[in-house]
């Protein structure tokens, strides 16, 4: 089942709150990127939102529920694509880190 990306149409969202790119956030937990599994960084913050900052992906939060679909089903991101979001989300909003939640991901096939 294919999942459109929306490159042309980001989501207005404004029902969860965005972490400004330079707030002051810690990073204190350890675990592996939720795109390409390398050892990462961390933090939450509304509704099982993450914070995460990754050597390779950089700096982007995903939603909490996005997080249980990905686990509940094992699925997993396609990290090309993913980054290539990233890019256009910086792009477009670069006072906010991309957020990641149901209807922008782009899975694995
Ligand atoms: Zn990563």
């Amino acid at each position: 089942m294919a999942i459109p990306l929306s490159l042309h149409n980001p989501p207005a969202s404004t029902d969860i709150p965005r972490q400004p790119k330079y707030s002051k956030q810690t990073f204190e937990v350890i675990m592996e990127c939720y795109i390409c599994d390398v050892e990462a960084q961390e933090s939450g913050f509304a509704d099982g939102c993450k914070s995460v900052e990754c050597p390779g992906c950089g700096r982007y939060d995903i939603s909490g529920s996005l997080i249980a679909v990905k686990r509940g089903n094992g699925y997993r991101f396609d990290i090309e694509q993913m980054r290539e979001w990233f890019a256009r989300q910086r792009q477009i909003y670069p006072d906010t880190n991309p957020f990641i939640r149901d209807g922008n991901q782009r899975w694995a096939l």
